[in-house]
């Protein structure tokens, strides 16, 4: 099958750029990289940005008054710009630098949650979520007497909008959705759902951890309240993630972790905290990987979100018209059309771990387990699934030997 797709995007010409794909796993299989929506892999422009980051001006920022330190937080601070720009945030003063998702999402939760929950007050979730857009608000609730409820899926993996709309009500103070399911690919209607949500004065947080990475995504429109999401996920180093706010509201939150670099002032009295962002980024900050994550943006830019958005949907396309040939496996979610980027499956009869390392064994990474979901796998009815996830560098040729190496597995384990 031909690798050029009607899109302008050349995955064997990226691939180029990625050197790790070009090795073997498992006695000399090619690899085969379908794991993309736990982590990408980096190109050699984000690898070297950081190598010349090293071997240029690597100083800490925001404190010296030598040339290396001021060259370094100008690097940095024009890195801050360069998210704004991707993300269309009106300000960069509204990007602020995480760990990753996990910790953007923890920083809301203490940040603005410990401050304004009272008892009673209401914390939607869905059911599509991941457990870093559960958990921290579990602990919220456990913290401040607010209740959890949540957004059921319909039974093809779908956001139940009547859900929606019968679960929100005046006491909802935080609407917590992921914009793409890292387990079914469900892309959520987040327009819909932000004027649902702010209609009753409740806060949006989108966890864009697998859309981020794969579609354009302007905050600007989107009108969110938070967005949070990661480096790792899109070509970028791990260890960087970004907490993106709406400006008043960060100006409303206390600093959870006090620290360097985060105040105006200190005395024997007390601290007064940086405005923002800063006042969230104590200590040191992750300098090289925001500096790589710069990178890896400017990477995606060049490639084009909407040229790579294309890309993946064609191979989900064709990867979803392939698995479902196969006898005793069901695809999961609600098809090529609702979904980004990732195909999830089970093979009745086989367990998606042994399924998983079947594959391995033939070169192709895939996932299995449950995700980082419980819930929506206990909603589902299963235990754990399959998961492969695609990205710019994926071809319809590893498509192919995904289904082919599939169809071996279950061979090995059912009989042919
Ligand atoms: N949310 C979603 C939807 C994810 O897919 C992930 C990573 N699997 C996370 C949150 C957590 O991201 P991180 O581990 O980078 O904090």
């Amino acid at each position: 099958m031909s690798d050029s797709l009607p899109n302008g995007l050349d995955p064997l010409l990226i691939r180029q750029d990625f050197p790790i794909l070009k090795r073997t796993v498992a006695d000399h299989q090619p690899l085969v990289y379908l794991d993309n929506a736990a982590s990408t892999q980096r190109p050699r422009q984000v690898t070297a940005a950081m190598v010349d980051l090293d071997e240029s001006c690597y100083a800490n920022v925001h404190r010296g008054l030598h040339t290396l330190s001021e060259e370094m937080t100008d690097r940095f601070e024009q890195a801050r710009e360069q998210v704004a720009d991707f993300i269309s945030s009106p300000s960069s003063d509204q990007i602020v630098f995480t760990s990753g998702t996990t910790a953007a999402i923890n920083l809301v939760a203490r940040g603005w949650g410990d401050q304004q929950l009272q008892p009673g007050d209401e914390i939607l979730l869905t059911l599509l979520e991941h457990h870093s857009n559960i958990v921290p608000w579990q602990q919220l609730a456990e913290r401040s007497g607010a209740v959890i409820r949540w957004v059921e899926v319909t039974p093809s993996g779908q956001l139940d909008m009547d859900s929606l709309a019968d679960q929100l009500g005046p006491r909802t103070r935080l609407l917590a959705i992921t914009a793409v399911s890292n387990v079914l690919g469900t892309v959520t209607p987040l327009a819909e759902v932000i004027q649902a949500a702010h209609d009753q004065q409740a806060l949006v947080l989108v966890d864009a951890a697998q859309m981020a990475p794969h579609m354009p995504l302007n905050v600007a429109q989107l009108d969110a309240d938070f967005i949070a999401f990661s480096g790792h996920k899109m070509l970028g180093p791990n260890g960087v993630g970004v907490l993106y706010g709406r400006q008043e509201l960060l100006e409303s939150m206390s600093p959870v972790q006090g620290g360097g670099g985060m105040i105006h002032s200190v005395s024997r009295e007390g601290f007064e905290p940086s405005p923002v962002p800063t006042r969230f980024e104590a200590g040191t900050p992750p300098i090289s990987q925001v500096l790589g994550l710069a990178a890896a943006m400017q990477y995606l830019e060049n490639v084009g979100l909407q040229a790579i958005h294309q890309h993946e949907q064609q191979l989900v396309q064709a990867a979803c018209q392939q698995l479902a040939e196969i006898p005793a496996l069901t695809l999961l979610g609600p098809g090529p059309d609702q979904t980004a980027g990732i195909v999830s499956f089970v093979v009745q009869g086989v367990h998606p771990h042994d399924l998983a390392q079947a594959l391995d064994r033939q070169g192709v990474a895939i996932r299995a387990g449950h995700h980082c979901a419980m819930p929506l796998h206990q909603q589902l009815g299963i235990s754990a699934s399959c998961r492969a996830s695609f990205y710019l560098y994926n071809t319809l040729d590893e498509v192919s030997q995904l289904a082919s190496a599939i169809r071996r597995g279950c061979d090995v384990f059912l009989g042919s």
